[in-house]
């Protein structure tokens, strides 16, 4: 095919990246509290960032570098296609989201995907699935969804309110009618809070904001016995423990408790932004066209590196690997627990998704271990996350082990200073 691009060589490329940063530009929203830190290249769990120091990455991009960084096989995915087609619209087929869709389904509970471009568009996605399907089963009056405290479910108007969480909810406007939240584990509040115009619930069965909090043993079975009970459909929020991150495919695997829709993002794309609603047939059957869209969700670029990730997690051996590295990571951090208890109360989590509960504010354990070239991300109820790469090792593990040693002996040393009463008082 003969090209049309001739006149790439005139382009100028502006300046972009490089060492050493400058003061940060005036010009971005002021959302994200941002640490003085860039990074211009990574691999595997590891990072390079832009003070010359090497970080070893247990944060992953909050759950989303699922193999690390510029893995090859992501990579030659991503450049193949780059130079065939990026971007067509859901107005055409899309070969390879058709068979990311057939491997997704074939590999879990679901019957129908529909393709995002992130968590919270998953989120949409399965709370409009929820609700229409009672629309189109005569139950146009059940529009509410039971969602659970220390939630989180994204940044949107709906999934703001679904969270419920008031840090998030103020100041924008009359919160979206139609989520009613009682306390995560107990199954008596959530019967209690179904009504007539109940269509669904929806939980995480590992919340991950809230603190890398499991769903306590018979929680998701009790949920799915109420959905039975009163006719509404079990959604789950896999956007950040699916894609392999306990060990299975997806975290509901360890309960055996199906869904009747689930939303999941993040590893998914293993980097590139990628989220997908599944469904099954029954719960789908009415989100027909016209019901439900998006332009750039499912897209040429987003489905041959979604199914390059599904190549690797799939792969014989995976995600035995990531339960026994997980299970290796969880042995260790707990006798880190135990040798520094005024630092770490204990750890919790599944596979590679595991949280510490921290004494001193978590924001300040992580800066600590920041220091020490770990990086981790905080999350609600004093926890600090430890999110590797599902492609971490025992060497790295080890590593990052040392490195939290170091950072508890400092925030130790810190708290005795501290405590000193001042010299010469
Ligand atoms: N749901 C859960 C469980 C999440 O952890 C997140 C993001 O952290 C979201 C939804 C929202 O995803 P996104 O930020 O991609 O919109």
């Amino acid at each position: 095919m003969s090209s049309g691009n001739t006149s790439t060589a005139k382009i100028e490329t502006a300046p972009a990246t490089g060492a050493p940063l400058g003061a940060p530009s005036a010009h971005l929203f002021r959302t994200f509290a941002r640490v003085d830190l860039a990074f211009e290249r990574g691999e595997g769990a590891w990072l390079e960032g832009s003070d010359g120091r090497r970080y070893l990455d247990f944060g992953a991009g909050i759950a989303v570098n699922a193999l690390g960084h510029a893995h090859p096989h992501l990579v030659a995915a991503l450049q193949e296609q780059a130079a065939k087609v990026w971007h067509v619209s859901n107005l055409y087929r899309i070969p390879d989201g058709e068979r990311l869709a057939d491997r997704l389904t074939a590999a879990s509970f679901a019957d129908r995907v529909f393709f995002t471009n992130s968590g919270a568009e998953a989120l949409e996605a399965a709370i409009k699935t929820a609700r229409h399907y009672q629309f189109a089963e005569g139950r146009p009056e059940r529009f509410r969804i039971i969602t659970f405290e220390g939630a989180f479910h994204g940044r949107t108007l709906a999934t703001i309110a679904a969270g419920g969480q008031e840090k998030y909810l103020e100041g924008f406007g009359p919160k979206v009618e139609g989520f009613d939240q009682v306390p995560y584990g107990d199954l008596a509040a959530a019967e209690k809070a179904i009504g007539p115009e109940t269509a669904a619930i929806l939980v995480e069965p590992i919340q991950g904001e809230g603190g890398i909090r499991p769903a306590p043993a018979g929680f998701l079975k009790g949920l799915r016995a109420l959905c039975e009970k009163h006719g509404l459909l079990l959604v789950y929020d896999e956007v950040q423990c699916g894609m392999g991150r306990t060990g299975k495919l997806f975290g509901y695997e360890w309960s055996g408790v199906a869904p009747d829709v689930l939303a999941t993002a993040k590893g998914i794309g293993g980097g590139f932004p990628l989220g997908a609603c599944l469904a099954t047939d029954a719960a789908a059957a009415s989100m027909t066209p016209g019901t439900h869209g998006t332009t750039f969700g499912g897209n040429p670029l987003a489905m041959a590196v979604g199914n390059a990730v599904l190549d690797v997690v799939l792969a014989p051996g995976f995600l035995d690997e990531v339960v026994d590295t997980g299970l290796l990571l969880k042995q260790r951090l707990a006798s880190v627990v135990d040798s520094h208890p005024r630092v770490f109360e204990l750890v919790r989590g599944e596979g590679l998704m595991l949280g510490l509960k921290c004494k001193p504010p978590a924001g300040e354990v992580m800066a600590a271990l920041r220091t020490e070239g770990l990086l981790t991300v905080a999350a609600g109820d004093n926890v600090v996350r430890l999110l590797p790469p599902l492609t971490v090792r025992g060497g790295e593990v080890a590593e990052a082990i040392e490195r939290m040693e170091a950072a508890a002996l400092h925030i130790e040393a810190a708290l005795d200073a501290a405590a000193r009463p001042e010299s010469g008082s």
